[in-house]
């Protein structure tokens, strides 16, 4: 088996792994790699933008403030403060590299111009700033063509991580280490590995463990369930964000509207045209995400209506061409033209708030081993993420794991010898349906029983049909020969599983978990849930 040697190893290319690369380039070998292309990420999809406190009437504080209002009890103040502190600087080499954030128009020198700043939920401000409403795509154009100039920096698209290599797993003796990963390459089918003293693992999150999902394909949390078989500690896996607004159309796939649209001032109407939101919170549409989305839900499924409906129809086409290219043009493709008619949405899994549990510089409790952005759990959203504080994160903490890699050398680097991948007695699959039986069987039962309002029944039921489901991919996985459908498959089954252990550990309402059996926060609860075994044995 291949074997390729390199000083850091970075899996996932979203914005907290190419953060990440891009300060490792000047100190060494840098092997890049992401599942499908550069531009297939949550950070390339992200519309609304970054928060960061910038403008004049904004403090460090106040964002600090709304990030502790929205996390409900649960966000670490000591790690928030040093993210949003962190977040100007991280801005300003954006902008050094060629990233344009919006200006307020007709000033004669661009650069000088204020930042033209958006308001999103749960900011007492408006603070996030964004480019037109593509601001991940332009983020992410910038970056890959600058860590593609890096010539210490071997970008491999379309190779998937399998699974972490640890000293723990082969035996050999010291405390346990990460010392690189094995990769499928998606195009030729070859599984080789990457050896590295060093690993970033910066994989995004999980969005497609859900049948709706604003999320795109690549969002299978495979760092998460690679972390967990490594036997790192995984935490907050309930607290899953729904995006209330995703547009309703059967090709759409999820598209997602941003929240900025609603700073804008639109309004939700439901099936009777009726704006609804002030009966569930005085701050209406800019309530945080998991109350809008509850509110939603809630008015669909009392009137039996497949979707609600997101007005914006009194600002111009003009305004609305200029500020949401992006929606504008994707919402015409569909049909509907946003400056004359209420657009049709519904909630959709969007973010997940926990994942590895990391501090602030990705470091996780394994040597060589650090994580960064959406796969980790810094406790910055405790319960519920602000609107636009996940790009931060992932900008600040990819960069912060790579300076903390470089301050702090390992005293040994040992070169250990990778077995080959145990293929076995696999054999290429006749039977493809199986596992896309299993991937719509995963997703569907995590709709129905594991969304936006859970129960202790729902959740039990859905327990029993994961670890069914688990039992079947494990002999599925032994039988035949590996694909990225199958691995995706093992992987957001494993992440299923945590989600609804996670939200069975936790016997009160908080965040974004609301169950009907524990309607209200217990303080005697607040704290976060911690997973610290190996699943199912260690097996799948
Ligand atoms: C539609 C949408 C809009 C959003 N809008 C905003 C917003 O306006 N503001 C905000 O703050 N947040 C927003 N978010 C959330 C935010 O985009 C993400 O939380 C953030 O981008 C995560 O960055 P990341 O680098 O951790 O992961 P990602 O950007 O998702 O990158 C993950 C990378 O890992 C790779 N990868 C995954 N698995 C493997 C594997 N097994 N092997 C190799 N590579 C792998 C992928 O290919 C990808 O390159 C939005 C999310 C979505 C989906």
């Amino acid at each position: 088996m291949n074997v390729r040697d390199c000083d850091f190893l970075v899996i996932g290319a979203g914005l907290a792994g190419l953060s990440a690369a891009m300060e490792l380039a000047p100190h060494g070998r840098v092997i890049l790699c992401a599942k499908r292309t550069l531009d297939e990420s949550n950070s390339a999809y992200a519309q609304g933008g970054i928060a960061v406190p910038i403008a004049e009437d904004d403090t460090i504080e106040s964002h600090l403030k709304d990030t502790l209002v929205a996390g409900a009890g649960l966000t670490n103040a000591a790690v928030a403060l040093d993210i949003i502190a962190g977040g100007a600087a991280r801005i300003g080499a954006l902008e050094g590299w060629g990233v344009r954030f919006e200006r307020k128009p007709h000033h004669p020198r661009e650069a000088d111009a204020e930042y033209d700043l958006g308001r999103e939920g749960g900011h007492t401000v408006r603070r996030v700033l964004h480019s037109g409403d593509f601001t991940g795509a332009e983020v992410i154009r910038v970056m890959a063509e600058r860590v593609r100039q890096q010539s210490s920096v071997q970008v491999l698209e379309n190779h998937m991580a399998i699974d972490l290599i640890t000293t723990g797993w082969l035996k050999v003796p010291g405390d346990d280490a990460c010392i690189g990963a094995y990769f499928l390459d998606r195009k030729s089918g070859e599984i080789f590995a990457v050896r590295a003293p060093r690993t970033v693992l910066a994989t995004g999150g999980a969005g497609k463990v859900y049948l709706y999902t604003s999320n795109p394909d690549i969002a299978t949390g495979d760092g998460i369930a690679m972390a967990w078989r490594a036997g790192l500690e995984i935490r907050n896996m309930e607290f899953v964000q729904f995006h209330p607004t995703c547009l309703y159309h059967p090709e759409a796939k999820s598209f997602l509207i941003s929240e900025a649209v609603r700073g804008e001032g639109a309004r939700l109407l439901n099936g009777a045209g009726k704006p609804f939101m002030k009966r569930y919170d005085p701050r209406a549409e800019l309530a945080p995400r998991d109350i809008v989305a509850r509110a939603i839900d809630h008015e669909m499924k009392i009137r039996g209506d497949a979707c609600v409906h997101l007005d914006i129809t009194h600002k111009s086409e003009a305004f609305l061409r200029r500020r949401f290219p992006n929606i504008f043009a994707a919402c015409k493709k569909f049909g509907f033209n946003m400056a004359k008619q209420p657009l049709p949405v519904v909630p959709a899994a969007h973010y997940f708030c926990g994942g590895v549990a990391t501090d602030t510089r990705g470091r996780t409790q394994m040597t060589g081993l650090h994580a960064a952005g959406e796969v980790a759990c810094t406790g910055l959203h405790g319960a519920n993420r602000l609107a636009s504080n996940s790009l931060l994160e992932a900008l600040v903490c990819g960069h912060a794991a790579a300076r903390d890699i470089l301050d702090h050398p390992l005293k040994k680097n040992r070169k250990v010898p990778i077995p080959a991948w145990k293929i076995g007695d696999a054999v290429p699959s006749d039977e493809a349906v199986v596992v896309a039986h299993n991937w719509n069987e995963v997703r569907t039962v995590m709709w129905d029983y594991v969304g936006i309002v859970r129960t202790n029944r729902r959740l039990a039921r859905a327990l029993r049909r994961i670890a069914n489901l688990r039992r079947e991919i494990r002999a599925y996985h032994r039988d035949y020969l590996v694909t990225s459908d199958l691995l995706e498959l093992r992987n957001i089954a494993a992440v299923a599983e945590l989600v609804i252990r996670c939200a069975m550990l936790r016997r009160e309402s908080r965040g974004l978990h609301y169950t009907l059996d524990y309607p209200y926060a217990a303080d005697s609860m607040c704290r976060d849930t911690i997973i610290h075994d190996l699943p199912g044995g260690g097996a799948v």
